[in-house]
């Protein structure tokens, strides 16, 4: 086994840090990433700070520079989207202040072009290809889910009647990682099938919101790819799930200024992502109690999250020099879950 094989095989946590750069007309003048070493150091200078207090240094198991292409994110996110087709359960996520390229890395740019396609459509099209290649061997069914969290309440995108009620969440492992039974579950079976799927997602959620982009960096999104395989000959059922994970802004907002529905959803937001932190970061630690209670984001994941599940978080940087405050509590964060 190659050096980086092994280390994706070690542990089922896994953080990534990938950096955005500057987009057309920011200024490129000054960025707050020194350097990126090899071995997933990444060294942030702070411009605000003077001497050694400057700068710090943050390990991951991998960094990915601005010149990264999201071929080569997903290469190192492959092996981890296959082992659903062996039975794993698996949960990536997108972490980062608005604007710091979560939906870049899960979706991409735009779906008219396969070369900017993110990690989901890349998920999905791998899976697509491995169960046709062992079609001899085992019968795969794929099925996909797509939910919105937003303020607490689980809705389903992918509901065609424009209903848009709150779902239940059940916890019960006989689910296999179905545990919002009541939203739609769609058979797939290519990825234009998904692709359709993920414009009805990409309408139903800026049903209510005043512009997409608003209410799209508030809610959490989460697809889920369903997974089930009869092998042939001894007609045994493998089952596993994979789910991707487009999380709210991480950003802080300054309590004096938001006031009513936009403060109810930071502390919504707030609350739901150190729940996360607090459960990945207990896993990481071989906690005997993982607080999975704390959020529904949590008690969605439940089943995928621990035990023999694996996860994987991409943490995104926005290099700018007036984005240093949430560059360092993104680091921080992601070094509490690693
Ligand atoms: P977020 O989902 O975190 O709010 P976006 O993914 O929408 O952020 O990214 C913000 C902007 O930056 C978008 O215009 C996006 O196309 C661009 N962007 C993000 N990451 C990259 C990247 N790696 N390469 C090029 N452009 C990027
Ligand atoms: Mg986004």
């Amino acid at each position: 086994l190659l050096y980086n094989q092994v280390q994706d095989l070690k542990g089922t946590i896994r953080v990534y840090c990938r950096v955005r750069p500057f987009l057309p007309g920011q200024s490129n003048g000054q960025s707050t990433v020194d350097y990126i070493g090899e071995n997933g150091n990444i060294m942030i200078v702070n411009p605000l700070r003077q001497g050694k207090d400057a700068r710090r240094v943050f390990s991951f198991n991998k960094v990915f520079g601005t010149n990264v292409t999201q071929e080569q994110i997903y290469e190192d996110t492959q092996p981890l989207v296959r082992s659903v087709l062996d039975g794993f359960n698996v949960c990536i996520f997108a972490y980062g202040q608005t604007g710091s390229g979560k939906t870049y890395t899960m979706s991409g740019p735009d779906l008219t072009t396969q070369e900017t396609w993110g990690v989901n459509y890349r998920a999905l099209r791998d899976l697509f290809q491995i169960s046709k290649a062992r079609v001899d061997a085992i019968e795969y069914e794929v099925g996909v889910q797509m939910i919105e969290i937003y303020n607490e309440q689980v809705r389903d995108l992918l509901v065609c009647d424009g209903s848009n009620r709150r779902l239940d969440i059940r916890n019960n492992s006989q689910l296999n990682g179905l545990n919002v039974p009541d939203a739609s579950l769609l058979p797939v079976t290519c990825t234009q099938d998904v692709l359709e799927l993920m414009r009805i997602g990409q309408r139903n959620r800026a049903v209510g919101a005043t512009a997409l982009n608003e209410r799209s960096s508030r809610s959490h999104s989460v697809l889920t790819v369903h997974v089930q395989g009869r092998e042939l000959v001894s007609g045994s059922i493998l089952r596993g799930c994979l789910h991707l994970v487009d999380l709210a802004g991480s950003e802080r907002v300054d309590k004096s200024e938001a006031v009513g529905e936009r403060l109810k959803e930071a502390q919504h937001i707030n609350r739901s992502l150190s729940a996360l932190g607090d459960v990945i970061s207990a896993l990481a630690q071989k906690s005997p109690h993982i607080p999975y209670r704390n959020s529904k984001l949590t008690q969605v994941l439940q089943d995928s999250l621990g035990g023999q599940a694996k996860t994987l978080m991409f943490v995104h940087i926005n290099p700018e020099v007036n984005a240093i405050g949430e560059t360092i509590s993104t680091l921080k964060f992601a070094e509490r879950v690693s």
